[in-house]
């Protein structure tokens, strides 16, 4: 497979009107940069022209490569398609409804010169509705911010630069494009962000609304969870059950002792209750916490994964650049 420098990720889901355009400005942009590159743009189960338009595009210009899915999958499975079928060391992603500014994307490459994976766009100035949209943004934002400790202005910005063995190396499920920052920490990437511009979008209709934020804070746990216990879940679920054990059994064995010794009647005692549930969560927890951890061994030997990532090894005084841990690209 011929290699390029650059893939151009776009998840195009009923965007006929603004086709035409992104394309004429993204070449203008591309064609300036002096490297090689391709146009990825994945339709997502359009119902419109959109894939009528890709398909002409990839006709008329071999830069241009059209993902069709059967139906509509969502944003991140077609990110994710993207960054399969792309060709590039470098991966930019970007929405398809002009809102970013292709004109960003010589800057998001010089960042990530400076010796970055990911450089990650922040709308400043962003252009979309204030409650519905800013404002929940912000919040998240905030929040993902403080549980991963990786510290961003805009999750939600889709005008994001990754090095290809690192996009290729994360997994998106669910809707999590927007946490692949965060995710990323888990192979030690190094991520940065640097202001971009945003437009009001001015054809077609957003896909999203406030319901997104809750799904959101919801994915949020996960991605705390995937952060930091993905390698040792026992040690959350275990730990937590354990100590709710030791007290069940605790609470469980003073009221055996008061009814055989003081010959009181325990049946009606509140304690009995919190006794008898502290036990079983407890046990619950702890079982839970053993079968993530053979999940979790499946998870990386499945996927010929290893819980760590070698980056460089010195070997007879030479050095080696491997990356030994991160998935090889498949072989067919
Ligand atoms: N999109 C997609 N599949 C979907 C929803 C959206 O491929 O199910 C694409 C959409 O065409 C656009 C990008 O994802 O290129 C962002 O969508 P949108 O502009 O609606 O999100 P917003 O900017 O309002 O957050
Ligand atoms: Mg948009």
């Amino acid at each position: 497979m011929e290699k390029v420098d650059l893939s151009v990720v776009i998840p195009i889901y009923n965007e006929e009107e603004n086709l035409p355009i992104l394309y004429e400005r993204l070449k203008k942009v591309l064609d300036q940069l002096g490297k090689t590159y391709e146009i990825i743009l994945v339709n997502d189960g359009s119902t419109d022209r959109s894939w009528e338009i890709i398909k002409e595009l990839s006709q008329k210009d071999p830069h241009v490569v059209g993902v069709n899915f059967r139906k509509n999958f969502g944003q991140t499975a077609a990110m994710s398609a993207g960054f399969e079928t792309a060709r590039g060391d470098i991966i930019i992603t970007m929405d398809g409804d002009l809102q970013n500014d292709p004109e960003d994307i010589p800057k998001l490459l010089e960042v990530l010169d400076e010796g970055y994976d990911i450089v990650s766009g922040w709308r400043k100035n962003r252009k979309d509705a204030f409650i519905s949209r800013t404002l929940p943004s912000r919040i998240a934002n905030w929040l993902i911010s403080k549980v991963t400790g990786v510290h961003l202005h805009d999750y939600g910005c889709s005008l994001k630069a990754y090095r290809a063995e690192v996009a290729k190396n994360l997994d998106f499920y669910g809707e999590m494009h927007r946490f692949l920052p965060a995710l990323s920490k888990a192979i030690g990437a190094k991520v940065t962000e640097i202001p971009v511009k945003h437009h009001p979008r001015i054809y077609g209709k957003s896909k999203y609304g406030i319901s997104r934020t809750f799904k959101v804070l919801l994915d949020l746990i996960l991605v705390k969870f995937l952060l930091d216990y993905r390698t040792k879940p026992l040690r959350i679920l275990g730990g937590s059950g354990a100590i709710l054990f030791m007290f069940g059994t605790l609470i469980l064995l003073y009221l055996i002792g008061v009814k055989i010794f003081g010959g009181e009647d325990i049946g009606n005692r509140p304690l009995l209750i919190f006794g008898t549930l502290f036990f079983l969560s407890g046990i619950q927890l702890i079982s839970t916490g053993i079968v993530a951890e053979l999940i979790t061994r499946t998870y990386y030997e499945s996927q010929g994964k290893r819980p760590y990532i070698i980056k460089e090894i010195i070997r007879d005084q030479k050095f080696e650049v491997v990356n030994r841990g991160l998935v090889e690209e498949k072989v067919h």
